[in-house]
């Protein structure tokens, strides 16, 4: 059975969790200022076999801005007409958030973005040799030139200019600097750090994003992959290190194992440096079953923040502590997201939990009997691979008092 902890906030315990702590980055002691860049609509689209419908798409602009969130990348617009009108509809939705459009760093890319009235245009451009020579046939110096020639003739166009560094991550860091200060130089607001195959730990992301910082003036937004599981511990590095802009997307949806989510790096800057996102934490299950939906890819239930069971108690120890005080195993309060504790009855279960379930059931259960209890709760647990359901406590609590007699 479920339990929720009413009977315990009934009981007046006031529940404090520790405050957070301060934030500290290399390039300021005392602040740290993030803006969040989420891509759902962009590099979360991407992933293999999701596809957005025109109306998914404005649904889930509408519920990011709803949000909170800054700022959005929402499309691909040299993909055709009807990106261009979808991400078009989104900007005459009149949102707070900034609108970011994805394009290649050559002409016919920025014509199809410039249609789109959105804020930023994001030119992208392969920054490591392996992309350079490999992927385009061409060599530095000639992503150098493209770089300086397109960001001016977007600039011209009277649009803000963001230059995405790609596979910066494989590229030589010098090479990586001289691209970003041609950005710079050529009028770029912003560059893009793309560990675009997630092969960066959080301390090579740090040190890197601070070489970074130091050679450039503009924004500098880090964009990071979770092929090794580490998308988010990236992104926080190099907002610690002097990133200002973060790229997310609900439930880490991206190509192969995705982005840094949305959900754990707003969690995380508030938790663990004390930052705001100007995201509000109530609203990401919403927005995580609703992206869910749209990309019919569910949820695991274990997935950190939204995920169905990360509330979820059973192991007796846990759940005798969180009875005498739900800090000794809760880090956060799941209030903040809006959502609540359970208790579950399972094999892990304790004598007081199952006291504990009974009670809210109206039924008083000793020692003895919680034990007897607990035996036919793990036999079940075992042949079901579920919790017992309040009606099956109950039959398990008449068959333990009133014993079959034997044939
Ligand atoms: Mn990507």
């Amino acid at each position: 059975m479920d339990q929720s902890f009413a009977a315990i906030r009934r009981g007046g315990m006031a529940i404090a969790w520790s405050p957070c702590k301060p934030a500290p980055t290399d390039m300021n002691p005392t602040a740290l200022h993030v803006v969040i860049n989420d891509t759902t609509l962009r590099d979360g689209e991407q992933t293999a076999g999701v596809a957005f419908t025109a109306h998914e798409k404005l649904a889930i602009a509408r519920a990011l801005d709803a949000a909170g969130v800054p700022e959005m990348e929402v499309g691909i617009p040299a993909m055709g007409e009807a990106e261009v009108q979808a991400i078009r509809d989104i900007a005459a939705l009149g949102l707070q958030a900034r609108l970011m459009v994805w394009a290649r760093m050559c002409e016919d890319d920025l014509r199809a973005a410039l249609r789109c009235d959105a804020d930023v245009v994001h030119l992208s451009i392969a920054a490591s040799d392996i992309q350079i020579e490999r992927k385009l046939g061409r060599s530095r110096a000639w992503v150098l030139e493209r770089t300086r020639a397109m960001v001016s003739r977007a600039r011209d166009a009277g649009v803000q200019v963001s230059v995405g560094l790609e596979d910066a991550s494989r590229a030589d860091d010098g090479f990586v600097a001289r691209l970003a200060q041609a950005a710079q130089a050529a009028g770029a607001c912003r560059v893009r750090y793309a560990d675009t195959l997630g092969l960066l730990d959080p301390f090579g992301t740090r040190e890197r994003i601070a070489a970074l910082r130091r050679a450039v003036d503009i924004d500098i937004e880090i964009h990071t992959h979770d092929d090794l599981g580490l998308a988010t511990a990236n992104a926080l590095a190099a907002l610690l290190a002097g990133a200002t802009h973060v790229n997310t997307t609900v439930n880490g949806l991206g190509e192969r194992a995705g982005n840094a989510p949305l959900e754990e790096v707003v969690m995380g800057l508030r938790h663990l440096y004390g930052a705001a996102t100007g995201v509000d934490p109530r609203s990401l299950p919403a927005i995580s079953a609703l992206v869910a939906r749209a990309a019919n890819r569910p949820v695991a239930i274990n997935k950190s923040i939204v995920g169905e069971g990360v509330f979820t108690h059973e192991s007796g120890i846990h759940v005798d502590g969180l009875l005498k005080d739900r800090r000794t195993y809760q880090g956060f309060d799941p209030g903040e997201l809006g959502r609540e504790p359970r208790l579950v009855l399972g094999k892990h279960s304790g004598s007081h939990a199952v006291r504990h379930a009974y009670a809210a059931l109206g039924l008083v259960v000793d020692e003895a009997l919680a034990a007897g209890l607990l035996q036919r709760i793990r036999e079940h647990v075992c042949r079901h691979k579920a919790p017992p359901t309040d009606a099956e406590l109950r039959r398990f609590h008449l068959e333990a008092c009133e014993p079959l007699p034997a044939c």
